[in-house]
């Protein structure tokens, strides 16, 4: 049997855990690829209690002799990406030879984070909820078809001159009274080129090379399905493709690369930002959620908006990316709850509602319906096995798995990577032990 190349993403609405799971999974992979986002992700992973957070780089980087390659579909902020090379430095982490950059990924521009800060002041009350950072301006310039290339750094020093000029003229239009110079901003992309060299290469090639010679590839998500600018909750999304889809575009390879696909879901509903969160919770439950959950974004630090179960949610992940298990996380962080609830569908105006919608204002007015069934007092926090999981945990992952149609394959017990229980004759297993 040959090597499975799998995809891990995320189910729900991000944070779902994706770091811990990937860096899991890793030693059994010889690559993994990031294929879309910027550094507006934040992939939190402990090992031996040492903690990395990991914005651009896949978190496979922290296991020896894994090749990491950040794709085409990425954005990269090159300040961003060598503060990342420089703390992974002083952990004793070393990427050359291992790290490889997309020639063809577009970077983002010294400018982009203030155009970002400012269309979301425009926007007021409507604002997105944006990590400010600039991705979302210079995915806008990428569509636009003004965007800088990483080879643009590396090529005709002249061309890439009359590109900055034409783009920073064209900042200065948007931002009133701005007489930004092109100069500083040419040549702080210039020495950026020159750091990133030694890494840059054609990403596509590398890893069609790399699966010709039997090595299997991981396929790494940032953000979520439900913040996919196609099929996600928009306006209140990201600007690149999250869902399976990236991974053609953001890679460059073709869809029979990808022979799994694993949804990564918490054991509950968290959102960052703005827009509609039909089960979100208030109040005292909503505190205890975040505080045992620690839901504060690994980017920005901001609290995150907490909520029961959302099946509907997920089935549609699962609808939309082909999902052939779930990775179930943050199991334990619902430890010591007298009740735990799992929204099955909504209740709108019109009747009952099965399916995602994609009109928002119906979203906002879905009154979820749920079911309700007993929580667990002894914890599951660390456990391994699933048959030592206290009875109504193991009832409420199987009942997830009855109203979202996927196997928990993975059932994520803590932070840690120890803390994981794969379940014996999953796909996941199957996925791992094909040679
Ligand atoms: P990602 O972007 O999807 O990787 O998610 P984040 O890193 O933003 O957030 C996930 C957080 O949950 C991290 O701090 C993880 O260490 C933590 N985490 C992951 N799995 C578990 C788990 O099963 N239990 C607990 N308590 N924390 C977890």
């Amino acid at each position: 049997m040959s090597k499975t190349n799998i995809a891990v993403l995320g189910a729900q609405w991000g944070d779902e855990g994706k770091g811990k799971i990937v860096d899991m999974l890793t030693p059994h992979f010889s690559a993994v690829a990031r294929y879309q986002g910027g550094h507006n992700a934040g992939h939190t992973v402990y090992v031996k209690g040492t903690k990395f957070v990991l914005h651009l780089i896949p978190s496979g980087i922290l296991h020896p002799g894994v090749t990491c390659v950040i794709g085409n579909g990425v954005v990269i902020d090159p300040q961003a990406l060598f503060a990342e090379i420089d703390e992974l430095g002083r952990a004793g982490i070393g990427v050359d030879g291992r790290l490889l950059v997309s020639e063809k990924a577009h970077i983002i521009l010294p400018y982009h984070r203030e155009l970002d800060v400012l269309s979301e002041a425009r926007r007021g009350e409507r604002k997105i909820g944006t990590t400010s950072r600039g991705i979302g301006p210079a995915y806008e310039d990428k569509i636009g078809r003004r965007g800088i290339r990483v080879c643009d750094l590396l090529g005709d020093r002249d061309a890439l001159a009359e590109e900055v000029r034409e783009n920073v003229s064209a900042r200065n239009r948007i931002i009133k009274d701005s007489t930004l110079d092109w100069k500083p901003v040419f040549d702080q992309i210039v020495a950026a080129g020159e750091r990133m060299r030694p890494w840059v290469t054609d990403a596509s090639l590398a890893l069609h090379r790399l699966m010709a010679d039997g090595k299997n590839v991981m396929f790494e998500g940032a953000q979520a399905t439900l913040l996919d600018i196609d099929h996600g909750t928009y306006p209140f999304v990201t600007s690149s493709n999250a869902s399976v889809g990236g991974v053609c575009t953001g890679l460059g390879v073709p869809p029979r690369a990808i022979g799994g696909v694993l949804g990564v879901a918490k054991a509950y509903t968290t959102r960052v930002g703005e827009g509609p969160l039909p089960t979100e919770l208030s109040g005292e439950l909503a505190d205890r959620l975040r505080e045992s959950g620690q839901e504060y974004g690994a980017s920005t630090g901001r609290p995150r908006r907490c909520g029961w179960f959302d099946a509907v949610v997920v089935r549609y992940s699962a609808r939309i990316n082909g999902l052939d298990a779930l990775a179930l996380t943050k199991l334990d962080v619902l430890d010591g709850l007298s009740e735990v609830l799992i929204c099955t569908g909504y209740r709108t105006n019109g009747g009952t509602l099965n399916e995602f919608p994609a009109d928002l204002r119906c979203l906002a007015g879905a009154e979820p319906i749920y079911e309700r069934m007993p929580g667990w007092s002894s914890p599951t926090r660390g456990v391994t096995r699933f048959e030592d999981l206290p009875e109504e945990a193991r009832r409420y992952v199987r009942r997830l798995e009855e109203v979202t149609g996927v196997d928990c394959a993975i059932i994520s017990t803590g932070s840690d990577r120890t803390e994981t229980i794969l379940e014996t004759g999953s796909v996941v297993e199957r996925w791992l032990a094909a040679r």
